[in-house]
């Protein structure tokens, strides 16, 4: 039996060498050097594209649990990481250059891998694993559409507004109503009097945006506009537009407030929400500064920043289970940001995830089924969860995690305890997972 794995980056990698360690032959499909994405520029495997960091180490950041999970399960990717990992701080900084061609040098000597250079225009007969990522190639994208059906449109952009957690909002000075009082009391409406609205209005048209690639599509970048844009067209445009406070009672003063930012659930734990309207191309540290003036928000913690670039991803909650497979068509997974993860790790954690799962049912095993305690089994469980309506990619974080059965007091000292709990499962499920695994050579 042999899989077929599309796209060489960090998900396709990771899940042909989950599957190469576990005796099942894999080809790899990568259409490097032969034609490029945009923004794919060296002829190696796994290539970082913007920044060489994979974010935080500690295991105080859930980013740093799902890096660490990885690590305990044989991750090809994270092994590449931490053997070509340069000075930085409290994240884990990679060699860029060393850290490909190390993944490149891995997966092409493994005995079970045939790598073949092709762009991939039609869906192969057989077990497949799509992993073509964010700028997957055009006909590749329609050969997906194709499969997946109409009525489940692939996304080709990612307009995304922030995302804070519930925990971290100033409730005292915000309410929950809906507008006009209609339906059920859904929203957090966090209220602005005239003199902040002012001054949130002149900082947010003045705010530093983020660079501009070349590979983004003005005309749906128009079609989406972001928030600051809207600001610069005049000083009241906002509050006619998402910050409109009409039918919003403040049951501190009994009146409509000047203006409103309006947080709509994003997970059915009500744990995460999204600033509604927010969709922004401001610098990461901009949007900090400029969103925490809102005075609910003062403190609020960033689950995700807002992004907006091409990035085309499926609708996975209603295409996908929690293996990363099409429901409709088991045969066939997918990987990677494509998928709805955001991020170098959570890519190579659903490559990793699709690459074991594949593997254990072409072996006849049950699913490991890691439970949304663990960081790689919350991000698989986020990805194909039917309650979410809106689906935006998203970065692992803690408000994907249950939380815990006690109070912590101090929000390192509970996240380290989310992480010591995680770790505490994926020791009993080692063996499992491990199960008839080559021992790892050191690299
Ligand atoms: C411009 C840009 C900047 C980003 N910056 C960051 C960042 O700084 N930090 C971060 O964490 N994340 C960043 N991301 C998100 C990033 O893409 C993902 O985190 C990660 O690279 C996705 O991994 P992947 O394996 O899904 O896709 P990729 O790493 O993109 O790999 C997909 C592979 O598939 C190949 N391919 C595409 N189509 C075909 C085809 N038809 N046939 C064969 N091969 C094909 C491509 O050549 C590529 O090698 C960025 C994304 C973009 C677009």
């Amino acid at each position: 039996m042999t899989v077929t794995v599309i796209g060489a980056g960090l998900a396709g990698c990771e899940a042909a060498w989950q599957l190469a360690q576990r005796g099942i032959d894999v080809t790899l499909c990568e259409m490097k050097p032969l034609k490029r994405t945009p923004a794919h520029t060296s002829g190696d495997f796994a290539e970082l594209c913007c920044s060489n960091s994979l974010r935080g180490a500690g295991l105080e950041n859930a980013v740093g649990l799902l890096k660490e999970e990885l690590r305990r399960f044989g991750s090809l990717i994270l092994r590449c990481a931490d053997r070509t990992a340069v000075e930085a701080g409290g994240a884990l900084a990679v060699d860029r250059q060393g850290f490909s061609a190390l993944v490149t040098e891995q997966v092409r000597s493994h005995p079970r891998i045939r790598v073949r250079a092709e762009e991939v225009t039609a869906l192969p007969e057989g077990e497949v694993i799509v992993a073509t990522g964010p700028l997957t190639s055009e006909p590749m994208a329609e050969a997906i559409q194709a499969l997946i059906g109409p009525g489940h449109d692939l996304h080709f952009f990612d307009a995304a507004a922030p995302l804070v957690s519930f925990e971290s909002v100033d409730m005292d000075s915000a309410f929950f109503a809906s507008r006009y009082d209609k339906g059920t009391p859904d929203y957090i409406n966090c209220p602005l009097s005239e003199e902040e609205y002012r001054a949130f209005h002149a900082e947010l048209t003045q705010a530093q945006e983020a660079e501009v690639h070349g590979f983004e599509d003005q005309q749906v970048f128009e079609g989406c506009m972001p928030v600051e844009v809207m600001a610069r067209r005049g000083v009241d445009t906002l509050r006619y537009g998402p910050l409109k406070p009409r039918g919003l009672r403040d049951p501190r003063t009994g009146r409509e407030p000047y203006a409103v930012v309006q947080l709509r659930k994003d997970n059915a734990q009500g744990s995460v929400y999204n600033l509604v309207g927010f969709q922004t191309h401001l610098k990461f540290p901009e949007q900090k500064r400029v969103f925490s003036m809102i005075p609910a928000l003062r403190e609020a913690a960033f689950l995700r920043y807002g992004v907006m670039h091409r990035n085309t991803y499926l609708d996975s909650p209603r295409l996908l289970n929690r293996y990363y497979q099409l429901k409709s068509e088991p045969r066939v997974s997918f990987a990677g940001q494509m998928t709805g993860v955001e991020g170098y790790v959570e890519s190579a954690a659903s490559g990793f995830l699709a690459g074991v799962e594949t593997a254990r049912r072409l072996l006849g095993l049950q699913p490991a089924d890691f439970p949304r305690e663990t960081a790689i089994g919350a991000l698989g469980l986020y990805i194909s969860d039917e309650t979410v309506r809106d689906f935006q990619p998203m970065n692992i974080n803690f408000g994907l995690i249950p939380p815990l059965d006690h109070r912590v007091k101090g929000k390192r000292n509970k996240n380290a305890e989310l992480s010591a709990r995680s770790l505490e499962i994926v020791e009993t499920m080692r063996e499992t997972v491990l199960a008839g695994m080559p021992e790892e050579e050191p690299i």
